[in-house]
């Protein structure tokens, strides 16, 4: 018997099942897919990490996290600085100084003050959705070349529907500082994150192309207790009805140059570009190969049998939510964590900072 059965052998349950191994408790790791790390495992082709399920970059603010990351791998000087590419016209991101001079020909902070100032008194009050969010922050031209139409094309709908928290994830800055993390710690896993999910996991059984959904009457019983950190709803066999996510396509490519486009992230901000960046995966880790990798990132319509990237979490689905966490607090057998059981937009740290909130709690 188990103390634990972890279903998902992502970030969240990997350092679970660390810190429960660590305090002596036998665990079980299942996963679907046929690897651990979830959607931060890479996979080395030709010595360049290929970020499978999308670019991570690790960022944080809490010392105690980036301590306890940094126990499995140490951490490169990696500094994410993303150019926009409109139409060919290129632009540094987060929304900077550089980026103002550039759409105006200005200089000074104060110009560019004054220019999103003028911008912006149609929105009146507070920001109701993510476009007047997005205005009030940084006026009409930036939010109609680097915002409108990359929004659209990741969210699947109008930037009047959407929640304005999304977009207060990107620093606005009157400096020329082109980090796109306003945090104290930034890098990548030197080996990639793949080093650290192994060690996470080592004291721990692990089955993999094992769907617990599918054989609960096997894996129900084989522990005192469950960590689930599957979509909720599909734990509830969608009882209530189901969650919306939205879906990503990756097309990776090899190239035979050196350098392809300059930087690890270049996203395409207009509308009629199908894709919404490319990710140049060596430049993560500052490579040297003669050949490069790069992914196309297509967002997508999701279907149930497809991976959920992003939750939508606009006013429908954050209400069903509520719901289903309202059955979950029932589940005495059953603790639910990570970014698809609580359904919600997580960066990594917040992951690392939760499993061992939890792993204090619980052990
Ligand atoms: N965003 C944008 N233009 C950009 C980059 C981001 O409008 O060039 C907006 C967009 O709404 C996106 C949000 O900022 O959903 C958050 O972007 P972030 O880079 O944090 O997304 P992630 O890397 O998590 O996919």
């Amino acid at each position: 018997m188990y103390d634990y059965l972890i279903v998902g052998a992502g970030l969240f349950g990997s350092v679970f099942a660390h810190e429960a191994t660590r305090r002596g408790k036998r665990c079980l790791v299942v996963d679907r897919r046929n690897h651990i790390g979830g959607n931060i495992y890479c996979e080395s082709i030709d010595g360049i990490n290929v970020h499978k399920y999308g670019a991570h970059i690790f960022h944080t603010s809490n010392k105690r996290v980036w301590d306890y990351v940094n126990q499995f791998a140490e951490f490169n000087n990696y500094i994410n600085s993303p150019v926009a590419n409109y139409n060919g016209e290129i632009y540094n991101l987060p929304f900077n100084m550089n980026t103002f001079s550039k759409m105006w020909g200005i200089s000074t902070p104060a110009e560019a003050a004054d220019i999103i100032a003028h911008q912006k008194t149609t929105i009146k009050g507070e920001p109701k959705n993510l476009e007047e969010q997005a205005i009030s922050l940084v006026g009409t031209d930036i939010y109609t070349k680097l915002i409108k139409g990359y929004t659209e094309k990741q969210w699947g709908r109008d930037c009047t529907k959407l929640p304005a928290f999304i977009i207060k994830r990107l620093p606005v800055r009157y400096t020329y500082d082109n980090n796109y993390f306003n945090d104290r710690f930034q890098g990548i896993p030197m080996g990639g994150y793949n080093v650290i999910v192994e060690k996470l996991l080592v004291d721990s059984d692990v089955e993999l192309n094992v769907d617990f959904i599918k054989q609960r009457n096997k894996y129900d019983n084989v522990a005192k207790k469950i960590v689930y950190t599957g979509p909720i709803d599909e734990y509830f066999d969608y009882r209530l009805g189901q969650l919306e996510y939205r879906g990503l396509r990756f097309e990776t490519e090899c190239i035979k140059k050196e350098n392809y486009q300059g930087v690890a992230v270049m996203n395409f901000t207009a509308r009629e570009v199908p894709y919404t960046r490319i990710i140049e995966h060596k430049h993560f880790e500052f490579g040297k190969q003669p050949i490069t990798y790069i992914t196309r990132e297509y967002p997508c319509n999701w279907i149930p049998g497809m991976e959920a990237y992003y939750p939508v979490n606009d006013e429908i689905n954050q209400r069903l939510y509520q719901k289903y966490a309202e059955l979950a607090s029932l589940e005495e057998k059953t603790i639910f964590g990570g970014r698809l059981a609580e359904y919600k937009y997580y960066d990594m740290d917040k992951i690392v900072e939760n499993a061992l909130a939890l792993a204090e709690r619980e052990i």
